[in-house]
């Protein structure tokens, strides 16, 4: 390897290594933003309404919502991703807020295995 190659190569590190610290702290904040994301749906949100979300699946207004069946709950959709015992847990459909474990909406979906 020539001087002129390896000064080269070391000018390309030192500008890799710059860019990668400086990306650092950018990527601690977005971390930290996504996980002050995570709010809690209110039933009254505009597409909480649109979807019949409701925190307690036993007051799903069946006459409104046909496609509700007893026992379905945020808990067992495929979409929740909350951990076993928690009361609220992140859905997909909500953008990862947090909604009811015993909630129910009309997206809802069996959850696989
Ligand atoms: Fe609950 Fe599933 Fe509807 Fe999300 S998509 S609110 S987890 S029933």
């Amino acid at each position: 390897m020539t001087e002129r190659m390896s000064r080269q190569a070391r000018r390309r590190f030192l500008k890799l290594a710059v860019a990668g610290a400086a990306a650092m702290p950018l990527s601690g904040t977005l971390g930290l933003r996504r996980a002050q994301a995570q709010e809690q749906v209110s039933p009254d949100d505009e597409m909480a309404k649109e979807l019949g979300y409701v925190e307690d699946a036993s007051q799903v207004d069946a006459g409104a919502w046909p496609t509700y069946e007893e026992g379905q709950t945020c808990a067992n959709c495929q979409l929740f991703h909350g951990q076993q015992g928690q009361e609220t847990g992140p859905c997909d459909i909500f953008m990862g807020n947090l909604v009811a474990a015993a909630g129910w909406c009309s997206a809802w979906v069996a959850r696989e295995g």
